[in-house]
């Protein structure tokens, strides 16, 4: 079954959920506020992360055979990521065959050596890879997650990412991650503020549901040492993506000065290789490739596999959010909790905020995803107009 095109189109705009919902109770953690990121140290741009992070829009990516079925996948960082897509990847692996995704994968990541396969390239590795995936369910009559080897369990048992921990408790969700505010530029005082708000996420939730601390690559690792150290009271399940994500060196200074201490990271490393070396090296206990940004489902077996046959857990970045992460939960064995971020206000139903036709939300925790065939996501994409112009 031959590929015929592989395009980029437009995805109908999505209105933000605001705290003038009817049923917000105040506005979503997201809507101000500090979180600690790789620019804190910059006064510009240290109150207010999307101040600096790209607003490039989603897009989406369609690959299509010659009897007319379409694989369809969403992709980040709109225009330049497109462009890779459409002026690079797609020309090249039109007459290739669909169902070979490995095939395809491994063409894809050798033809983008010249530039880098890691960063941008990886978003449009991951789209295309992601709806060849989709196509072969299709084809097959089949969810991905059973083209893959599973269901592996009955459901997906979630915890929530966000700052408002009480109104993820009282939906059911039996695990927490914090973003954390503060970083070195914060001083003791951030140091402090970071503990009391760790502190008061404990009191809220009791000892019955985990803590996880965010910290988005904000930290060196005399700091992450530090607030860790202040924070044991507290029983931090994990504290995730302390370091610049290509500082593996500092990764393993981290791991030798914080035995005790649980830690995570990996959604900002694309590939196979970056995880591979963290398990010989055994640099973190949970590894978190995100399955849209680190090259796909197939890379994401890979993964899986060099983890599990080594004791170390993956837990990918935010896969409750997207239907091609439930079905990689769901279809590969060793993957354990699955991440759901919430932006939205507390009050308003996950169901309502998420919108994605096709792509279920959390119910007391859990994710049943669809067994339609394929992602299940259901959207007309055909008909939806080019996304480069
Ligand atoms: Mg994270």
């Amino acid at each position: 079954m031959k590929i015929t095109a592989i395009r980029t189109v437009r995805l109908p705009p999505q209105p933000a959920i605001g705290a003038d919902h009817p049923d917000a109770r105040r506005p979503s953690w997201l809507a101000d506020g500090p979180v600690a990121n790789p620019m804190t140290g910059y006064p510009r741009y240290a109150a207010y992360r999307p101040s600096w992070t790209p607003t490039w829009p989603m897009f989406g990516c369609l690959v299509e055979v010659e009897d007319g079925t379409v694989g369809f996948a969403v992709g980040q960082h709109g225009r330049p990521v497109a462009a890779v897509i459409e002026d690079f990847l797609g020309p090249r692996l039109i007459g290739e065959d669909a169902l070979a995704t490995e095939r395809c994968y491994d063409m894809a990541v050798r033809m983008c050596a010249p530039f880098g396969a890691a960063g941008l390239a990886s978003y449009a590795i991951s789209a295309i890879d992601l709806a060849l995936w989709d196509l072969k369910g299709k084809v097959l009559g089949q969810p991905v997650y059973a083209v893959l080897g599973g269901p592996t369990r009955d459901e997906l048992e979630c915890y929530a990412t966000g700052g408002d921990p009480d109104w993820y408790a009282e939906l059911g969700f039996r695990g927490v991650k914090l973003p954390c505010r503060y970083g070195p530029a914060d001083g003791l005082d951030g140091i402090r503020k970071n503990v009391a708000q760790v502190a008061e996420a404990r009191a809220h939730v009791g000892d019955d549901i985990e803590i996880m601390l965010d910290c988005w690559m904000a930290f060196d690792v005399d700091y992450t040492v530090r607030l860790a150290e202040a924070l044991r009271p507290y029983r931090v399940r994990w504290l995730e993506e302390c370091l610049p994500s290509a500082d593996l060196l500092s990764h393993a200074e981290l791991r030798r000065r914080l035995p005790w201490q649980p830690l995570a990271t990996g959604e900002h490393w694309f590939g196979v290789a970056p995880f591979q070396y963290a398990v010989a090296n055994r640099l973190v206990d949970i590894l978190q490739p995100d399955i849209s940004w680190v090259g796909g489902i197939t890379p994401l077996k890979r993964i899986c596999a060099i983890a599990e046959a080594a004791g170390v857990a993956v837990m990918p970045h935010a896969p409750g959010n997207t239907a091609y992460g439930q079905h990689a939960c769901l279809g590969i064995v060793g993957i354990g909790w699955t991440e759901f971020f919430v932006g939205s206000p507390p009050g308003v139903a996950l169901a309502e905020a998420a919108r994605a036709p096709g792509v279920p939300t959390p119910v007391d925790g859990r994710i049943t995803p669809s067994a339609a065939p394929g992602f299940g996501v259901e959207i007309n994409a055909t008909e939806l107009p080019a996304f480069l112009s």
